[in-house]
C-alpha cells in the first residue's frame, strides 16, 4: 500500500513517514502543494495524506485539481477545525479529515479505514464449493478458512474443477485445458497433479471433494452419502 504525503513541516512529515512506513505502508512525500499535486496525477498511491496549509498552492486547490483527473482516497489534515473548513474539504472531494493536533493512532485507524473502503468489494469472482473457497484473482484457494498453497498447475487445476462443479472432465480434457497438451499419452501428467491436488485439499479434511470416475475422469463435487 503506497501513501503520499504532502506535508510542509517537514518534522511533522518525518514523524509520520516513519510511523507509517513502521505501519508497513510504502510512503511519499512531498513538502509542497506544487509537488504534491504533480506526485499524486503521476503516481499510483492508494492514498493521499494532504495537509491544507501548504506554501503555493494550498491543500484545497491540490485536492481540486486533483480531483478533476483521479479519485484516489485523499486525508486532508489541517490545524482549523473549523466546520467550514471540513464542508469545503468534503465539497472538494476529501474522503476524511483529521484536526490537528492528532494522536498518531487515530491517524492509523483513519488510513486503515479508508484503504479499506478502496478495496473492491469481495468479487463475485469467487469460486465456492462447501467449504472451499478459490479466489482466481488472488490467486488464492481456502479450505475452512486455511490458506492452502498451490503450485499455478495445481491452482489452475482445482480452478477447472470448481468451475464445473459437478461435470466429470477426462484426463484428456483437463490435460489439454490446463497444460495445452493434446495427446492421451501425456494423461499421466493429470493423475500426478490429481494426487498432489488431493493431497492437498482433500486429506486434510474429513469431506472428500474430488472424486475418481472410474474409466471417465475426475470430478469435484459434494457427496454428502460416502461413496
Ligand atoms: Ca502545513
Amino acid at each position: 500500500m503506497k501513501i503520499l504525503l504532502v506535508e510542509d513541516e517537514t518534522r511533522a512529515a518525518d514523524y509520520l513517514r516513519q510511523g507509517l512506513v513502521e505501519s508497513g505502508y510504502t510512503v511519499e512525500l512531498a513538502f509542497n502543494g506544487t509537488d504534491g499535486l504533480h506526485a499524486a496525477l503521476t503516481g499510483d498511491h492508494d492514498l493521499v495524506v494532504l495537509d491544507i496549509m501548504l506554501p503555493g498552492i494550498d491543500g484545497y486547490a491540490v485536492l481540486s485539481a486533483l480531483r478533476t483527473a483521479k479519485q484516489t482516497p485523499v486525508l486532508m489534515l489541517t490545524a482549523r477545525g473549523q466546520t467550514d473548513d471540513k464542508v469545503r474539504g468534503f465539497d472538494l472531494g476529501a474522503d476524511d479529515y483529521l484536526v490537528k493536533p492528532f494522536e498518531f493512532p487515530e491517524l492509523l485507524a483513519r488510513v486503515r479505514a479508508l484503504l479499506r473502503r478502496g478495496q473492491p468489494a469481495p468479487q463475485e469472482t469467487m469460486l465456492r464449493l462447501g467449504d472451499l473457497e478459490v479466489d482466481p484473482v488472488r490467486h488464492r484457494a481456502t479450505r475452512q478458512g486455511q490458506r492452502i498453497d498451490l503450485s499455478a498447475k495445481e491452482f489452475a487445476l482445482l480452478t477447472l474443477l470448481v468451475q464445473r462443479t459437478g461435470e466429470v472432465l477426462s484426463r484428456t480434457q483437463i490435460s489439454s485445458l490446463v497444460w495445452d497438451i493434446h495427446f492421451d499419452s501425456d494423461t499421466n501428467v493429470v493423475e500426478v497433479a490429481i494426487r498432489r491436488l488431493r493431497a492437498k485439499i482433500d486429506d486434510p479434511f474429513e469431506v472428500k471433494l474430488i472424486h475418481t470416475v472410474r474409466g471417465v475422469g475426475y470430478v469435484l463435487e459434494r457427496r454428502d452419502a460416502p461413496s
